[in-house]
């Protein structure tokens, strides 16, 4: 029986690549997320031919669904020949902008050396066709199974999934019982299985100060000055203390084991894009945007606490420093057991294609599993496929051939394990 899988799958080589090239031709670019109806078309055309029953869903009223740019999302269910467990593969269908420095058109997927080259590629319509390829393999090796398979392509994902996974989320599309087990092909590498992602707290702080002449600046207060003095307190307090806090969560890269903080933006004064001499003035009000990465360790109060702590020290010790801080967005770590069903599944069939037991790893940053977790409750969640971590988002972004092929495998027994109950076809 599991040589019939392989073969299933081994015969569709040249159909995972035709795939990845016809979801690539699709520039469904985010911002501002174009192409987004002809692509969830496109898919949803592909798998009715393979038996499945498929929706298109537009995101109305979500954030950034417009009439000119809709957010259009797919999702197609396979019915069993009896009812049973679901298992659901969920891929996002937007890429980021190509950027500069490519050889060859991002848009193209051209092959060259085992690899198909393009924007989205690895990061992760690769790993879309492959959960699409690997599916039929088990569908037409075990036509009688039990269960469903599901299949989505979502958008948004590169700016939060608010009108794609969360969506769909909201409509119950991902919780039991019409769903049971997780698969989200993104780029973590063929042999690895991504259990979940650190947390995020964007927050926007402002300082403020009393407008004034700029010659004579001691007749008001300069709020530049003041975040100055924020700054000063976050690289002497608070950047060390972050750094020395370490997870048991594998995260990878080894830097992001530590919590983190990005300054993502300063502005204070007048704005650089005015034309002319700047008028002299003392700035009232200096914004600051922080990006801050926190660990399952630690709470989402804790780490609040812990800024506005500083900013309240501050407070009492300079003079007439004042500010305010707003939250601007924030996702909860989360990390699937390594006992859940879709682990043990996706683990079995790494060990059988690789012959070692796989990597487990955490993201540095969130991706859907965040709406999967918190809208559907559902945590039988991971993320799964064959595009090599690094490359995403770069210049000459690839997917390897024979990595989907591989990752193919994995995933056509991994259904099979997870609507049979057995690790692995025997
Ligand atoms: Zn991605």
């Amino acid at each position: 029986m599991s040589e019939h899988l392989r073969k299933a799958v081994e015969d569709r080589r040249d159909e995972v690549v035709a795939l990845t090239q016809a979801l690539v031709r699709f520039p469904t670019v985010n911002p501002p997320g174009d192409a987004y109806g002809p692509c969830a078309e496109f898919i949803a055309k592909r798998l009715h031919r393979s038996g499945y029953e498929t929706r298109l869903i537009v995101a109305e009223g979500e954030p950034g669904h417009t009439d000119r740019f809709p957010r259009v999302n797919v999702i197609a269910r396979r019915e069993g020949r009896a009812p049973g467990k679901t298992v659901h593969f969920n891929s996002h269908i937007d890429v980021v902008e190509a950027g500069h420095g490519w050889s060859v058109d991002p848009f193209e997927g051209v092959i060259r050396d085992g690899k198909v080259f393009g924007r989205g590629t690895c990061d992760m319509k690769g790993g879309l066709a492959t959960s699409i390829i690997a599916a039929d393999a088990f569908i037409e090796t075990f036509p009688d199974y039990s269960g469903a398979i599901e299949i989505s392509g979502t958008v948004d994902e590169e700016s939060g999934g608010y009108a794609g996974v969360g969506h769909l989320a909201k409509q119950g599309l991902f919780s039991r019982p019409r769903v049971d087990h997780v698969i989200i092909p993104e780029p973590l590498n063929k042999d690895r299985i991504c259990l979940g992602h650190r947390g995020v707290w964007w927050a926007e702080i402002e300082t403020h100060g009393r407008i004034a002449h700029g010659s004579m600046p001691f007749l008001g207060d300069c709020a530049v000055r003041h975040m100055g003095a924020v700054l000063a307190a976050f690289e002497h307090d608070l950047f060390p203390a972050l750094a020395a806090r370490r997870t048991d969560m594998r995260v990878v890269p080894d830097g992001a084991r530590a919590s983190t903080l990005n300054i993502n933006a300063i502005h204070g004064g007048q704005t650089d894009d005015h034309t002319g001499l700047p008028s002299p003035n003392v700035p009232d009000r200096c914004a600051m945007t922080i990006d801050r990465r926190f660990l399952l360790e630690e709470s989402l109060d804790d780490v609040k606490a812990e800024v506005v702590a500083i900013l309240d020290r501050l407070r009492r010790e300079r003079p007439g420093f004042a500010y305010a801080i707003r939250d601007v967005m924030e996702v909860l770590p989360t990390m699937t057991e390594r006992d859940a069903p879709v682990v043990t599944a996706v683990a079995a069939a790494i060990e059988a294609e690789f012959g070692r037991a796989p990597d487990y790893v955490i993201s540095p940053g969130t991706y859907d599993q965040k709406h999967i977790a918190r809208i559907g409750h559902l945590h039988d969640c991971i993320a799964y496929g064959p595009g090599i971590l690094d490359l995403a988002h770069q210049p000459d972004e690839w997917i390897g051939i024979d990595d989907m092929v591989q990752s193919a495998h994995v995933m056509a027994a991994a259904i099979h394990g997870l609507l049979t109950g057995a690790a692995e076809p025997a």
